[in-house]
């Protein structure tokens, strides 16, 4: 934990915050809304948006602080789109009003936030996404489908990106927008996973209606603002910060806790798997404080496929240490869970759901092609539709 010598004033922000909304017996909503007010929220966020123009690597003091009180923070499972990816979006290429409408209630979960990117046509290739969005005075007329959308059955608001330009190569016509999930014209319907659970769905968009101060960037600079919404999200998707946190804490905590599934091959394998975890949660940490100089570059790619990776195979570790855990599979009814868990359940659960690892938030191959193209220099992909416009590209 940092030395608290050197944060007078973060301290002192905490005690006051404490002082006044005693954890124990505020609502939790009510306790994060003044956690925000207080600017500890995101610390570096700029002042009145729930930060304090502070270095990021300072919340963790704030975190650690809160959490020591036994304080509520933030529901992750159910609002990880909004908090990981909307909000830093939303900081970087907002404007006042939508930062001063959108983010407290974010912070506080009282809204609930999902990402309308992907689309039959248009997963890895996101720039190739067919959804128009046509200006009619000041608001534009969205229609389109987009699929795999986690959380859609909870969600209050939506991160869209449409396309608002035909005549100019695919990157160039992209405009991104905020869209109320309740307005006439979004159609939610459920798809069901691997683990039995429906966590995201197909969404319909028929003529719904967006207001032109939910633009969030420049009309054709949608490309620009979703790479940081992108970014942030393999950075969220990634290692968590807690050493044990994840998958590897799990069957760590396994093999103390019964002799009976211990042999020396897999008292190596667990080493091998938990000094590799610990090497990429390490790498993590290094790119979370390398976050301070700017938004999350190229080499978030990198550690999302080590992450991906990892989950897999220690998921499959977990099943070789207890075969009839794995076996004995939960509950295959159809649930519309209300946030997405990497852990839930039981090791049966947690390998199935370990497959999407490796495809949410851009696949393994695509990780791959950016850490080649992007961060080691290697030559570019051929990629035929480049230069061309869009209408011309064949479909
Ligand atoms: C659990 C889960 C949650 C998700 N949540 C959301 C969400 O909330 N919102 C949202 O918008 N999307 C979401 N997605 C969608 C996800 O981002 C896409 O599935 C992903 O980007 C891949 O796109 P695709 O499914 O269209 O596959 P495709 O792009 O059709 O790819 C098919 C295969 O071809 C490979 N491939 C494609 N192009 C290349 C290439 N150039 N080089 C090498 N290999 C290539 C891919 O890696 C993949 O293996 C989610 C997906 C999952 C699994």
């Amino acid at each position: 934990m940092p030395d608290q010598q050197q944060s007078p004033d973060l301290r002192q922000r905490v005690d006051e915050l404490l002082a006044s909304h005693d954890p124990a017996t505020t609502e939790p909503s009510e306790f994060l809304g003044a956690r925000f007010d207080a600017g500890l929220a995101w610390v570096h966020f700029p002042e009145g948006k729930g930060g304090l123009g502070l270095s990021r690597g300072r919340q963790e003091e704030v975190d650690a602080l809160l959490e020591e009180a036994g304080a509520p923070g933030p529901d992750l499972g159910r609002n990880s789109i909004g908090l990981g990816m909307a909000a830093p979006t939303m900081v970087a290429f907002g404007t006042e009003e939508m930062q001063q409408r959108y983010l407290r209630p974010l912070f506080t979960c009282t809204d609930i936030w999902c990402q309308l990117f992907s689309e039959p046509g248009a997963g890895s290739d996101l720039a190739a996404v067919a959804t128009r969005a046509v200006p009619d005075g000041d608001e534009w007329v969205v229609d389109g489908q987009k699929v795999w959308t986690s959380g859609a059955h909870n969600a209050d608001f939506a991160i869209l990106v449409a396309r608002t330009d035909t005549s100019v190569p695919k990157h160039a016509g992209l405009t991104y927008f905020i869209v109320d999930m309740t307005d006439p014209g979004i159609e939610i319907r459920p798809l069901r996973q691997i683990t039995g659970e429906a966590e995201f769905n197909e969404v319909f968009l028929s003529g719904v209606r967006i207001h032109d101060r939910n633009r969030v960037g420049a009309v054709g600079e949608g490309w620009k603002v979703a790479t940081t919404t992108l970014n942030n999200e393999r950075v969220a998707i990634g290692a968590g910060n807690d050493r044990e946190a994840g998958q590897i804490g799990l069957v760590a905590e396994r093999w103390r806790r019964d002799p009976s599934v211990r042999t020396a091959g897999n008292h190596t394998e667990l080493m091998q798997w938990w000094v590799e975890t610990e090497v990429t949660r390490l790498a993590g940490e290094r790119l979370r404080q390398g976050l301070e100089a700017g938004q999350p570059g190229p080499e978030s790619s990198a550690m999302k496929l080590a992450f991906a990776h990892q989950a897999q195979q220690v998921t499959g570790f977990a099943l070789e240490l207890a075969p009839e855990e794995g076996l004995t599979y939960h509950d295959w009814t159809m649930v519309r869970p209300e946030g997405g868990s990497f852990l839930g359940h039981g090791p049966g659960f947690r390998y199935l759901r370990a497959k999407g690892n490796s495809i949410e938030g851009g696949t393994s191959e695509i990780m791959r092609n950016i850490v080649a193209e992007r961060v080691l220099g290697l030559p570019p992909e051929h990629r035929p539709d480049k230069g061309i416009p869009f209408k011309d590209v064949p479909r």
